[in-house]
């Protein structure tokens, strides 16, 4: 079967990997992603993961600490996560490679985009973790770069709601969900999709962003194939 989308960078958000609990890491939950991830993998896609810390610690909501240090703590979040990942998806049988953007020599490989293209072109997974290696980014805008660099064809961004509401569903009963959207827009409403630095990054280099729920991982093989679900961001 055709897919409509070849190589893709899919964010997992620390929440997704944490289960009911919303914190640290949940076995079957992250099993039942990387059978999702292996489906859409099957289909022919291209896979690159950028992992996000959230379950962990969050740099921005750190307090007292300083900023830099609490962002470098949510930064080795991502690397637990990703080794995680990196693990369930072996389990599975998919060949795995693990990048860092900070160096951890003797945990994973250091990330360099055309080692990582050419994992990719061998058709193995590849999971990027510490974000960008810097503070004050988000793993939301280490996807927009990654995505960017590794000529992704579409960000997946795998949440815990459907797609994206002018207003929290969660909150409002009445809340309208959008099956498409522009980045002009995402800025302008201020809409909770990804931080504006992410959201500017893709729409500057024309990179869409399709958001939808992992509480049905075989959302991403639905996804990849081409099939409506979630909400659409684009140009
Ligand atoms: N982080 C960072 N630089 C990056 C990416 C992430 O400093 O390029 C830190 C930051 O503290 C962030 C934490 O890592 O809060 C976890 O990432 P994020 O909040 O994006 O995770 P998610 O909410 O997606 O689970």
């Amino acid at each position: 079967m055709a897919v409509r989308y070849k190589r893709i960078l899919l964010k997992l958000s620390g929440e997704a990997l944490s289960g009911k609990t919303g914190f640290g890491l949940d076995v079957d939950t992250i099993q039942e992603i990387c059978g999702g991830i292996k489906a859409a993998h099957e289909l022919g896609a291209e896979i690159a993961i950028v992992v996000g810390g959230g379950n962990f610690w969050r740099g921005r909501s750190s307090g007292e600490m300083e900023r830099t240090r609490a962002d470098q703590i949510g930064m080795l979040a991502t690397a637990m996560n990703a080794l995680a990942v990196a693990d369930a998806l072996e389990h599975l049988g998919l060949e795995v490679r693990v990048q860092t953007a900070l160096n951890m020599q003797q945990v994973a490989e250091p990330y360099i985009r055309n080692r990582a293209i050419r994992h990719l072109e061998k058709g193995r997974i590849v999971i990027l973790a510490c974000g960008t290696g810097n503070p004050f980014f988000s793993t939301d805008t280490a996807s927009a770069l990654r995505a960017a660099e590794i000529n992704a064809d579409i960000i997946f961004k795998a949440t815990m709601v459907d797609g994206v509401y002018d207003k929290d569903p969660k909150k409002y009963p009445d809340a309208k969900k959008y099956d498409t959207l522009t980045f002009s827009r995402v800025l302008n409403d201020k809409l909770a999709v990804m931080d504006s630095t992410a959201a500017t990054m893709c729409r500057d280099n024309r990179l869409p962003i399709l958001v939808f729920d992992i509480l049905h991982p075989e959302n991403i093989a639905k996804a990849v194939s081409g099939e409506t679900i979630g909400t659409l961001v684009s140009e």
